[in-house]
């Protein structure tokens, strides 16, 4: 039996996340999506909403589960059995990284293989960030990520903008 994992930061899941965890469910017998606990960047879900948004986004999958880690990516592929790391590709410039990530954790963990798996077209020009900025103002976001998401972004943003709001009324009223 083959187990691969995907990793990454999952803030929020996108559908072009959801593409290449089904591309790699079919091709693995068993698939743990890694939500990152704590990536070089800033977040704006926290690690359990990370969670529990992918694992919706995922629930049709029989063979996949999602799990949260924190420190090596390779300690947590050893930690569920797994000898391949997935990855997803977009443009070329996503190449790179990738491919230095890949090295570096052979260099860790020797027995450990990274498959990068191409993107439909559909989600060439998606990530997270993208998604995140189009929710910021308000625009559409129907193919881009699972209603859940939208819901959840939608509601983000307003929580943080009411308490921009709330901050920027209790400056004025100060001043
Ligand atoms: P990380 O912080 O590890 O890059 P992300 O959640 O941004 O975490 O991405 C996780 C993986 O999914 C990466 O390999 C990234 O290239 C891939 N990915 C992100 N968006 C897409 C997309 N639209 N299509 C295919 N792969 C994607």
């Amino acid at each position: 039996m083959t187990t691969a994992i995907y990793p990454g930061s999952f803030d929020p899941v996108t559908n072009g996340h959801v593409d290449i965890a089904t591309r790699a469910a079919a091709l693995f017998d068993q698939l743990v999506v890694g939500v990152y606990d704590r990536p070089q960047k800033t977040l704006l879900f926290s690690t359990e909403e990370r969670l529990s948004m992918a694992r919706v986004a995922l629930q049709d999958l029989d063979n996949v589960e999602v799990k949260s880690y924190n420190g090596l990516t390779v300690n947590f592929a050893r930690s569920v059995g797994a000898r391949v790391i997935v990855r997803g590709l977009r443009v070329l410039s996503d190449f790179e990284l990738e491919f230095q990530m890949a090295l570096t954790n052979r260099k860790l963990a020797a027995e450990l293989d990274t498959v990068c798996l191409m993107t439909g077209q559909e989600h060439t020009f998606l990530s997270s960030s993208i998604a995140k900025e189009i929710a910021m103002v308000g625009g559409c976001l129907d193919e881009m990520v699972p209603p859940h998401v939208r819901a959840a972004l939608k509601e983000k943003f307003h929580r943080l903008g009411a308490q921009a709001d709330s901050k920027v009324r209790i400056v004025s009223i100060r001043e």
